[in-house]
């Protein structure tokens, strides 16, 4: 019987596990396939205190990690296939392994969203990616094309100039939603090329099994055009871990955990931290800040029963 389970090893759940293993809870993180989160998927973090030059994702990453190690942090490899939140002890399988735990700490975060073309899902791995941070490199002297317009389209598109020949960012509206800061970046670089009000109809060439272009169809038109490329990178934000919780704690209409009172769910016992209850800030601090919250709110929950 566990104090603690932790699902998820990103921010939140890295920053849960260092407070409760400071406690003297012994948690036990759950790594999950996309070990580490989002941070391990980009590159310089400019925005985390305490870093005045930035700081790599993953090596922030690497030190929470060691961080909660050095109080006594417990990590599991694998996904919660299965998770039973009715009774108490929670019950968890991870792969053939089955947990009892007094409290859950969901961290699960969240994970790119896809076009939803049948192209885009053919050709994953094989031109069209979600990460310029791991795949970038493979496109070097080739023209690339991003698809979106926020913080994380922006990203991937200054990441890609590096290597790429030419970064076409591709956005459905006439304006980008991405931060000031990230919008001028964009700008002054020579690389990037904008097209406006315009979607990705088709990834090419499925048959061929490798990217060649992408067609487009202009918003305000209708009228379809092809843009060569070698690879489309996927940046339209991100959808929550939750689906092994469905039917069990409540949620947003797009699938969020609601939370109240600090971190707790509608399940006593069960608080979430990070993107998985959060879409609104979204930051690297503030999934910190809540995993901080909900082992402090794990801790009084359990010292309460006693
Ligand atoms: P956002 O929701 O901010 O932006 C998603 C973008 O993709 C929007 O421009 C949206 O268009 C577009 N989009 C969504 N769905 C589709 C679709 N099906 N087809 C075409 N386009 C689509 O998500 P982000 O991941 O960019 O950012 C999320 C949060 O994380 C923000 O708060 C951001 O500031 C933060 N962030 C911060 C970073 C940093 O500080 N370094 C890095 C990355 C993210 P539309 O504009 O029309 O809605």
């Amino acid at each position: 019987m566990r104090n603690v389970v932790i699902i998820g090893s990103g921010c939140a759940g890295l920053t849960a596990a260092i407070y409760a293993a400071r406690a003297n809870l012994i948690p036990l993180v759950v790594r999950g396939s996309e070990a580490g989160g989002q941070l391990t998927l980009t590159t310089l973090v400019e925005n985390y205190p305490g870093f005045p030059k930035g700081v790599q994702g993953p090596k922030l990453i690497e030190l929470m990690q060691l961080q909660a190690l050095e109080f006594g942090a417990k990590f599991l490899e694998g996904d919660v296939t299965r998770a039973d939140l009715s009774r108490r002890p929670f019950v968890l399988d991870v792969g053939p392994e089955r947990l009892e735990t007094r409290t859950l700490i969901i961290a699960s975060g969240a994970s790119a969203k896809m076009l939803g073309l049948e192209s885009e899902r053919k050709l994953l791995g094989h031109g069209v990616s979600t990460c310029a941070t791991c795949d970038g490199y493979f496109f070097r002297g080739k023209p690339v094309v991003v698809v979106g317009g926020g913080d994380t389209a922006a990203e991937e598109a200054l990441f890609l100039t590096r290597y790429a020949t030419e970064v076409s960012v591709i956005h459905r509206r006439g304006q980008l939603r991405a931060s000031k800061i990230m919008q001028d970046r964009l700008h002054r670089n020579e690389k990037v090329k904008f097209v406006w009000n315009s979607v990705v109809t088709d990834v090419l060439d499925a048959d061929k099994g490798e990217v060649t272009g992408v067609r487009l169809k202009d918003a305000p038109s209708g009228e379809e055009t092809v843009r060569a490329c070698a690879g489309v990178f996927i940046g339209i934000g991100h959808s929550p871990n939750t689906a092994l919780f469905r039917g069990q704690l409540e949620m947003n209409e797009v699938g969020y955990l609601k939370t109240h009172d600090g971190s707790k769910t509608n399940v006593p016992g069960v608080f979430a931290a990070g993107d998985v209850q959060d879409h609104i800030y979204r930051q690297a601090v503030t999934a910190a800040g809540s995993g901080c919250m909900a082992a402090m709110d794990a801790e009084r929950f359990l010292e309460a029963e006693h």
